[in-house]
């Protein structure tokens, strides 16, 4: 029997550079397998379906949850955020190393679901530039703003509650510290 695929989760506040950590550890290394997540939330200009997210109806989003269909789910700023169970057993099965990219709530259900799951918090180096990165992006309403800064508050006091805690004041050293977390050779 082939061995199990790593599981590793990276969570951090909104704004914090996720995504483009997520996105260099994808281009680094191709046998790093990104769980697209279904959401509620409308795209974002640029968005797009399929490879940012899925992107549900409620009512399609509450039919998943009801099947059982998410490994975890969510709700944060006013929608929905799941992870789909079946793709994500499947490619762990396979061998394949699968990242999730989710928030405090989702990162707490895979702890119970998931005990050996390899959990790294990202965190920024303070809540101004927090705010300076939120607001240089442009993409979310006033009240999204003030609703993401409160929520990273409280994620920022969870951090301990994770195997590692890297701040990312510096994106390639940041990146560094989670290749080698996740055991990963490094391409500098
Ligand atoms: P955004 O709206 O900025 O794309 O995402 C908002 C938050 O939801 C981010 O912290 C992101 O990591 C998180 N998120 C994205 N997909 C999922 C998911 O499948 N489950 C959970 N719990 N959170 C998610």
């Amino acid at each position: 029997m082939s061995s199990l695929g790593n599981l590793t989760v990276i969570t951090g506040p909104s704004g914090v550079g996720k995504g483009t950590i997520v996105r260099k550890i994808l281009h680094n290394h191709s046998d790093v397998w990104l769980s697209i997540s279904a959401t509620t939330r409308k795209p974002r200009s640029g968005e797009i379906e399929g490879e940012h997210y899925l992107f549900l109806e409620k009512k399609d989003f509450q039919t998943i949850i009801d099947k059982e269909g998410f490994l975890e789910w969510a709700s944060f700023s006013n929608n929905f955020y799941g992870t789909p169970k079946k793709i994500v057993k499947e490619k762990i099965e396979k061998g394949i190393n699968v990242l999730l990219e989710i928030e405090l709530q989702g990162a707490r259900q895979i702890r119970k679901t998931f005990p050996d799951a390899l959990q790294i918090f990202l965190a920024p180096p303070d809540l101004i530039e927090l705010e300076k990165r939120i607001r240089g992006r442009g993409t979310e309403s006033e009240e999204s703003i003030r609703d993401r800064l409160a929520i990273a508050n409280e994620e920022i006091i969870a951090k301990e509650e994770f195997d590692a805690v890297v701040i990312n004041k510096d994106i390639d050293k940041a990146l560094n510290e989670i290749e080698a977390l996740m055991g990963l050779k490094s391409n500098q």
